[in-house]
This record gives structure tokens, C-alpha cells and sequence, in this order.
């Protein structure tokens, strides 16, 4: 049997982080094999104008920054499957093996880049009016909201980090949020009701999203859970801070998670507790979750799995020559 090419790196998830660290490693000549997912791009796919990532003083939107990226990795080199990781095989320093469907991938490095996903509400118009009124990312949007008169839903340190930032830009912020006690830090939320365009609205959870005659969010039905009263309010924006879920869902029982789901690292690198798999982006951070900062995670990726080859003699398992490969004279060692 022909023995698969083994690859020296490859990356799940086709975002921010995964990205970035395709193009290090290309441009380091290990010829990356992406698996960017069948939805490539991540959260940035569903966003509109992006105006904080450096280098881009204009903005540009979410979807064409994915292209651009996606682009410069491919121009080193990079090889992609646009397609779903289905199941993992991790090894502590062994190979570690990447199946979509039956096709199995095998690499001596992988770096784990499947990002995290809003938790959204599930109400009607949510969707909807995504990129229109409603957003799950008040430090990437708050901006847009100037003068308006928006709503944060949500209870914990998300929603309060995003209401004291976008009050800075709405004219009223009101937090709705279902219970009247907060998960949020008592630090966290005492600044935001020390804000004066801040007001608090518990325990409340919208019902739906009803955009205005121009198509965009015009109007929140809330109701109260406790008295059942329902009530319409008028606002110019809704953010949705209600947390996020990791992409860790393949990873379980294999690798070290944190109870929230997220991947845990040996901070400050990308290392995770088995050699030769490393953990980028949102995936490992609960707390920044920016394009940015997802951008560099990616980068510091790269780099140690460039160092860990570097430093790592060949596996048992590498050394095995591909037969057809050695009849031309080439190795199966990727
Ligand atoms: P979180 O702590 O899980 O809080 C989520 C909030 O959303 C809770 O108040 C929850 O209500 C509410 N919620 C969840 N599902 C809901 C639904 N379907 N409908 C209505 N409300 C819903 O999430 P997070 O605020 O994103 O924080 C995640 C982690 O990151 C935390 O450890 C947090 O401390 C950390 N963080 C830290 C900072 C900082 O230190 N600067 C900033 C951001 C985040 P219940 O309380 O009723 O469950």
C-alpha cells in the first residue's frame, strides 16, 4: 500500500488566525495544508465595514479582508481544502492525522484554528438584520451607532465591556438582560452604572427584531419572563454580547480544554499539552477575540510549530519511504 504523504503542517480553520499562520509557515517553505472549512472565513464573513484592523485607514469589509488574507497565503504557497475537518487523531509528538470525511490528512504538525462563534438569541430577525441594526461585536460596530439610541443584551463581563464602549457613541444605552443579578464582575458592572447614558432593563429578553420601512432595525419586543408582560422599544442598534462557543467540539476528549470549551495553551506560546499541536486565535482566547489579535496568535503558531520542527528529529512513522515516491526517488516525508 502506498504509503500518504506527510505533511510538515496542517491548519484547521480558515479565518484570521488560521490564515496568518498559513502565511508564515509558507513563507518559512513548509507548504501548509489549510483545511479552511466548506464557510471559510470565520466571523469577519458575516461582518460589514471593518474599520480597526491597522494598515487599513479607509476600513474594508469583513468578507474582502478574508479574500485578502486568504490570498497572501495562497501566494507563498499555501494549499487549501475547502471543505469541513470531521474527526482529529492527536498524538503527543507522534503524527498527527485530520480527516474530511473518509480522506485522511497526515501531518507532524497541526495548528488548531477553528475560532469561536457568537451565541446568538435564536429570535426572529436576528439574522436578518445581521450587519443592519444588529451585531454580536459592540468594540468592532459600537462606532457605527453614533447618536443612536441602542440596546446591549446580556449579563456578563461581554456586555458590559461592549455597553461602556459603545456608550461612548450612542446617545442611550439601555442592558436588557433576563435575570435581575449579573455573572458580570462587580468591577465591570459598576463602571458601566456609573455611565450616564447607561441604563439597566431586568429582568427583560427580546422576542424579536422588527426592522423600519428602510429595511433596517427600527424596534425590540421584549418581554418579561417573570410577569410575562410584553413591551415594544424603539432603538437604533442591538448588540448581542451573550458569550461565545468555542470550535472545540472535535477536540474533545483528546486534548486539554479549559470548562468553558476553549483550547488551553502555555501562554505566551501556542503550545498545547501535546507536542507538535498548537491552539491559535479564538479557539484559545475568551477575552480579546479580535481580528488583530486573533492575526498575531496565528503568527506566534506558526512560529513554534517552525521551531518545534526545527528541534524535533524525525518520528519512526516518517522515516517510512513511500514506494512509488522512492521509485522516483523522493521520500514520503513531505
Ligand atoms: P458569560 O459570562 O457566559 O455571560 C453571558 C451572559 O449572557 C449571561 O449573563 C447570560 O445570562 C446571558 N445569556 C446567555 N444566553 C442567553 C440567552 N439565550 N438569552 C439571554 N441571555 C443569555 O459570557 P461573556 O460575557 O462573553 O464572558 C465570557 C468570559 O470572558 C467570562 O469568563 C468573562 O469574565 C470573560 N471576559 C472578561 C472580560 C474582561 O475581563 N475585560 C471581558 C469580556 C469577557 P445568565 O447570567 O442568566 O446565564
Amino acid at each position: 500500500m502506498t504509503e500518504q504523504r506527510i505533511e510538515n503542517l496542517i491548519i484547521v480553520g480558515g479565518a484570521c488566525a488560521g490564515y496568518t499562520a498559513a502565511i508564515y509557515a509558507a513563507r518559512a517553505d513548509l507548504e501548509p495544508l489549510v483545511i479552511e472549512g466548506f464557510q471559510w472565513g470565520g466571523q469577519l464573513q458575516n461582518t460589514t465595514e471593518v474599520e480597526n484592523f491597522p494598515g487599513f485607514p479607509e476600513g474594508l469589509m469583513g468578507p474582502e479582508m478574508m479574500n485578502r488574507f486568504r490570498a497572501q497565503a495562497e501566494r507563498f504557497g499555501t494549499r487549501f481544502i475547502t471543505d469541513d475537518a470531521t474527526r482529529v487523531e492527536l498524538s503527543d509528538g507522534g503524527i498527527q492525522t485530520v480527516f474530511v470525511g473518509d480522506d485522511a490528512h497526515r501531518a507532524k504538525t497541526v495548528i488548531l484554528a477553528m475560532g469561536a462563534e457568537p451565541k446568538r438569541l435564536g429570535i426572529p430577525g436576528e439574522m436578518e438584520l445581521g450587519g443592519r441594526g444588529v451585531s454580536t461585536c459592540g468594540v468592532c460596530d459600537g462606532a457605527f451607532f453614533k447618536d443612536r439610541e441602542v440596546i446591549v443584551v446580556g449579563g456578563g463581563d461581554t456586555a458590559m465591556e461592549d455597553s461602556i464602549f459603545v456608550s461612548k457613541y450612542a446617545s442611550k444605552l439601555t442592558v436588557v438582560h433576563r435575570r435581575d443579578e449579573f455573572r458580570a464582575s462587580a468591577v465591570m458592572q459598576d463602571r458601566a452604572r456609573e455611565t450616564s447614558n447607561i441604563d439597566f432593563k431586568t429582568p427583560w429578553v427580546p422576542e424579536e427584531f422588527l426592522a423600519g420601512d428602510g429595511g433596517a432595525l427600527e424596534r425590540v419586543r421584549l418581554r418579561n419572563p417573570t410577569t410575562d408582560a410584553v413591551e415594544e422599544m424603539e432603538v437604533g442598534g442591538a448588540f448581542v454580547a451573550i458569550g461565545h462557543i468555542p470550535g472545540s467540539k472535535l477536540l474533545a476528549g483528546q486534548i486539554d480544554l479549559h470548562d468553558n470549551g476553549y483550547v488551553k495553551v502555555e501562554e505566551p506560546s501556542t503550545r498545547t499539552n501535546l507536542a507538535g499541536v498548537f491552539a491559535v486565535g479564538d479557539l484559545v482566547d475568551f477575552t480579546y477575540r479580535q481580528a488583530i489579535t486573533a492575526a498575531g496568535s496565528g503568527c506566534r503558531g506558526a512560529l513554534d510549530a517552525e521551531w518545534y520542527l526545527r528541534d524535533t528529529p524525525p518520528t519512526d512513522e516518517e522515516l517510512v519511504v513511500d514506494p512509488e515516491a522512492e521509485r522516483e526517488g523522493v521520500a514520503a516525508t513531505g
